[in-house]
């Protein structure tokens, strides 16, 4: 299976279904050993990447809570070597990051060239939980999809390599996950009683998600759905995404000028 991009055309359904694992993929050992495979490859392209210093990586995580953002940060990621990589975990806005722009606080987070940036959670909130908990009128949110085109845009044409997943899952599996938190003593610290408001709104969220991925799926940061009910399936689609990705940056070791290698003679 290979992940399309969403179009503004895509059907995008985001039901329960569309969650599940996907027709057609390698049972579950072959599968995490092609990942296995994936992160090896993750590991020398990063080091490529941080080596060459021209371009840079930005992931973009999104998905409701208990979806497994966490969960890809640690599992995918965490096969780079975190000298090259920064995690930014976006929450709500102090007063002085809402005083800003919305994009304020984003761009401060933009990873520099050779490194990967990771947000988990980012300004697409601005259009999610803003838009469906009525955080700011229509009238300001509805212009900020154009806004996040232009400044992706821009990243871009500087170098910027931008891909960003929605993690998809079924309103089960978000029932299943905030049960363990609920009943698992180490992970009832991840537990927000908001978390229950939100799944109260399942519906309004998916068209605010809708919305999102369709308006601003661009050929310069894509969107891909990734069907996340199913965690080795999940990494090992992002997995590859990335590693195509990076592939496609072919980010080169620096070829040391001949007068720097001569200087071999005086350590041998
Ligand atoms: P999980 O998905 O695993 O539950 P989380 O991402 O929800 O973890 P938290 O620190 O519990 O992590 O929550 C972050 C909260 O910040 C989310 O509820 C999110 O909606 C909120 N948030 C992020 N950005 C904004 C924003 N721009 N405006 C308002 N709320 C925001």
């Amino acid at each position: 299976m290979r992940l399309i991009p969403v179009t503004r055309r895509s059907p995008l359904t985001l039901n329960d279904r569309a969650a599940e694992r996907p027709p057609g993929m390698p049972d579950d050992d072959v599968l995490k050993e092609k990942t296995r495979d994936l992160l090896d490859q993750l590991a020398d392209l990063q080091a490529r990447l941080f080596a060459d210093g021209r371009h840079a990586l930005l992931i973009v995580l999104q998905g409701r809570d208990a979806s497994g953002k966490d969960g890809v940060v640690r599992k995918v990621f965490g096969a780079c070597n975190p000298a090259g990589c920064q995690v930014t975990s976006f929450r709500t806005p102090t007063p002085v990051e809402l005083s800003h722009d919305f994009l304020w606080r984003v761009h401060h987070a933009v990873p520099a060239r050779g490194m990967i940036g990771i947000f988990n959670r980012s300004h697409y909130e601005d259009v999610l939980v803003v838009r469906v908990h009525d955080l700011v009128p229509k009238k300001v949110w509805s212009r900020r999809y154009d806004q996040i085109n232009g400044f992706e845009r821009m990243l871009a044409a500087n170098d910027v390599k931008i891909l960003k997943f929605f993690l998809h899952i079924s309103h089960e599996e978000q029932r299943e996950q905030l049960l363990e938190r609920l009943t698992d003593p180490r992970k009832n610290w991840k537990f927000r009683a908001g978390d229950l408001d939100d799944r109260a709104l399942w519906d309004e969220y998916t068209k605010a998600y809708r919305d999102a991925l369709r308006k601003c799926s661009t050929p310069w940061a894509p969107w891909f759905v990734i069907p996340a009910d199913d965690k080795d399936v999940r990494d090992y689609l992002i997995a590859r995404t990335v590693v195509e990705a990076l592939e496609s940056i072919n980010p080169e070791f620096p070829k040391a000028d001949r007068k720097i290698l001569k200087l071999r003679k005086k350590l041998e």
